[in-house]
């Protein structure tokens, strides 16, 4: 039996995480496991842990690595996990990394990759701020960089309900670009020296980088 596949995707806010694992998910089956996605839910249940992430999310920090372990230690108990994961914007801190290779060890399991996707943060300002989603499937699309082929239709889903983050404005992005240089990146160096690292140029347009993450995908994590 092949061991489920664990990649995680590093890059800072707009590199294209959420874009690509959704993509990877048709393209090899995987689960897409974003923290983000999941503490948006939260907030919007208005469960304690989600009142005390909003406040957080909404300045662009770093929600406390408790909350953020355990909604994801929840959801890495689901059934669907075992086709294998991406992990979308986690782990985001040392003792989440540390803590994730906890999880993974006591099921014998370790992390297959970790792919920095390599961008210029200038451009993340952009990207982010012309971002929005498909209020029905959460397909993401951008004002600029990835229409839908019909204007104002969903194309995975036909649904004509569009949303945007409230944390998606160039003041709280540039924060979040700080919580990445400072929390985030260190995780490189910590997964180079387990051997996992991949590193991408991910600055090319969707469809280049979909291919390059593929290659990578196909020969770390092919069963
Ligand atoms: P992340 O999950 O890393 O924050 P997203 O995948 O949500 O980033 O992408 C941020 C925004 O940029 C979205 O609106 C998305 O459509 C767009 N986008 C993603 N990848 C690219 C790319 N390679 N070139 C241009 N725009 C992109
Ligand atoms: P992006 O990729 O655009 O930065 P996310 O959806 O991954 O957006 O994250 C949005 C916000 O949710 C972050 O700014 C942070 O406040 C919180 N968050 C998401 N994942 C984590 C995590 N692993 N640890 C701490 N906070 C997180
Ligand atoms: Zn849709």
């Amino acid at each position: 039996m092949t061991t489920p596949a664990v990649l995680i995707l590093l890059g800072p806010p707009g590199a294209g995480k959420g874009t690509q694992a959704r993509m990877l998910e048709e393209d090899f089956g995987l689960v897409q496991l974003s923290t983000g996605d999941l503490l948006r839910a939260a907030v919007a249940a208005g469960t304690e842990a989600g009142k005390t992430a909003k406040a957080v999310m909404e300045t662009g920090g770093l929600v406390s690595d408790d909350i953020v372990l355990t909604i994801l230690a929840e959801r890495m108990g689901q059934p669907d996990v075992g086709r294998g994961v991406i992990l979308d914007g986690f782990p985001r801190t040392d003792v989440q990394a540390a803590a994730l290779d906890a999880l993974l060890a006591g099921t014998g399991q370790r992390v297959t990759a970790a792919i920095s996707l390599e961008v210029d943060d200038e451009a993340m300002v952009g990207r982010v701020a012309g971002r929005y989603t498909c209020a029905g499937c959460g397909e993401g699309y951008h004002d600029e960089f990835k229409h839908p082929a019909t204007p104002g239709v969903c194309d995975k889903c036909g649904g004509t309900a569009f949303k945007r983050r409230a944390d998606d404005n160039a003041v709280t992005v540039r924060e979040r670009l700080k919580a990445y240089h400072t929390q985030t990146a260190p995780l490189i160096t910590y997964y180079d020296a387990r051997g996992v690292l991949e590193r991408i140029d991910a600055m090319g347009d969707i469809a280049t980088i979909r291919s390059r993450l593929g290659s990578i995908v196909g020969r770390v994590a092919a069963h």
